[in-house]
């Protein structure tokens, strides 16, 4: 009797960020051969990480957090073998503080599951006990109750009468940081998804991860991992054109004048870069023209001396929104360390007004607020700064926008779509973008079993 070995079935990732990573990882784990391409020299596309020659240290494009609800996330990342670098049975609770010396304290981790989360709610002091009950039954309900389809996050938070203190206190920081929009424009089912996945998600899901190393090293495993299994990623390679015969994509055409042909090809891309590959005319490439994208600002401060703040705080009345005690959370050089022994970075989302102005406006802007808030930080001497603008952090999602994400299977055969913008129903972040690449690998295994 003949053995028939079955040649395995192709499938290009155009995209090494979190989906392309993603999609790579399940299309793989499906029985695809992957052939990954990223245009640029480095995977993790808006995550990654790279070294601060001056300090020594290892620097995010901008500090991200992750949350116990990330499943898909996690997933990849335990496949790679690396989610234990996510922290993931060491939450990280909030601080909340104000230049006026206000203080609070967000630590939903002394109760499991949902009754954690609202038992932190309980304990915020800085609102009325009537504001604090009527926001938890607003939570509830929003988790629960129909869809607010059409609604912009700030007409929900009108139509529940919030007063402006819960408003600006608990909405606006949940929104900025989990949409990364201002809550005028943020799409109120994003905000659903959110209190629904992570807030009564049940078990770790409230759980706050602060990645322990940079982006990077999360998803370095991924050229090895794809080796060992028949795999590969090519990077410095870039898709410029979408191979077609009749209406069917076959492969791709590169920068480097080659071809590459395969089943099916996963576009892992942001909608401007598919608009590019797909040019104007499909419908796809019109949705991906309609999206807008936010900037986030981040600032990193090196001081002379630690600062005793805590290693997560969210800033109430000042432009910097967030800070994050680097040289507590992330692992440095003891070089590092001597030289340059306080080390933060301060977040600013949904930075449309900040990103214009120059970088040593912005980071003067962040010490001065950060003295202001944390009067510790007062005798510490700035040593160094650096501003990292994303420009284009993420897509804008609105209630108008939202309609337009496109599923991982479109109107062209042999094109299967992912990326944080696609229609995960989830806001544009790590997950989403996880998420989908995952759901593209498997609707093209599907189709090609
Ligand atoms: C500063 C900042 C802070 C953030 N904070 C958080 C956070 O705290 N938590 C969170 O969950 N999310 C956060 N996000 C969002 C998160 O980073 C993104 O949602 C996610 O990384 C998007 O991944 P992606 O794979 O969809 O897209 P991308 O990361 O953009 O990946 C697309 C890749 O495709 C490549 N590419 C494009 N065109 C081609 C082509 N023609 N050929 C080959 N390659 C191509 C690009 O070079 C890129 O590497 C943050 C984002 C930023 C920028």
């Amino acid at each position: 009797m003949h053995t028939v070995k079955t040649r395995k079935q192709r499938c290009i990732v155009v995209g090494g960020g979190v989906a392309g990573i993603a999609a790579a990882v399940e299309a793989t784990l499906q029985g695809m051969e992957v052939v990954l391409i990223e245009a640029r020299r480095y995977l993790g596309g808006r995550a990654r990480s790279f070294r601060d020659d001056t300090s020594g240290d290892v620097l995010d494009n901008g500090q991200h957090v992750a949350m116990g609800c990330y499943a898909a996330l996690r997933y990849v990342l335990r496949q790679l073998g690396t989610e234990h670098l996510l922290g993931p049975d060491d939450p990280v609770p909030i601080v909340f503080a104000s230049a006026g010396n206000e203080r609070d304290r967000f630590d939903p981790y002394r109760l499991p599951g949902a009754a954690g989360v609202i038992a932190g709610v309980l304990r915020l002091r800085s609102f009325s006990l009537a504001e604090r009950l009527r926001l938890l039954q607003r939570g509830v309900l929003a988790a629960f109750g129909p869809r607010p389809e059409g609604k912009t996050v700030a007409a929900l938070l009108e139509r529940w009468k919030q007063p402006q203190t819960v408003i600006e206190r608990f909405w606006e920081p949940l929104v900025l940081a989990t949409l990364n929009a201002p809550i005028e424009s943020a799409d109120a089912t994003l905000l659903r998804a959110v209190l629904r996945r992570a807030f009564f998600g049940g078990g770790k899901s409230h759980y706050l991860l602060v990645p322990r190393v940079g982006l990077s090293e999360l998803w370095e495993p991924l050229p090895a991992w794809l080796a060992g299994r028949g795999g590969q990623v090519q990077l410095g390679l870039q898709a410029v054109e979408l191979l077609r015969v009749g209406d069917r994509v076959i492969g791709v055409a590169t920068d480097d004048g080659e071809e590459i042909r395969g089943n099916a090809v996963i576009a892992a891309v942001p909608p401007k870069a598919l608009l590019r590959l797909l040019g104007p005319e499909s419908d796809a490439a019109r949705a991906a023209a309609a999206f807008e994208t936010m900037p986030i600002v981040s600032v990193y401060l090196w001081y002379d001396r630690p600062l005793d703040i805590p290693p997560v705080v969210g800033l109430w009345g000042t432009t910097s929104q967030w800070v994050f005690d680097r040289d507590r959370l992330i692992e440095r050089s003891d070089d590092s360390r001597r030289q340059f022994p306080g080390h933060v970075e301060v977040t600013i989302s949904a930075a449309r007004h900040v990103a214009t102005q120059p970088a040593e406006t912005i980071a003067a802007l962040a010490d001065r607020e950060l003295r202001a808030v944390f009067p510790s930080v007062e005798p510490a001497q700035l040593l160094r700064w650096r501003v990292i603008k994303e420009r284009a952090a993420t897509v804008l999602l609105t209630p108008k926008t939202i309609s337009l994400r496109l599923t991982p299977h479109g109107s062209i055969a042999g094109l299967f779509v992912a990326g944080d913008w696609t229609a995960t129903g989830l806001p544009a972040t790590l997950e989403s973008a996880a998420a989908s690449g995952i759901a593209a690998a498997r609707a093209a295994a599907r189709l090609h079993r």
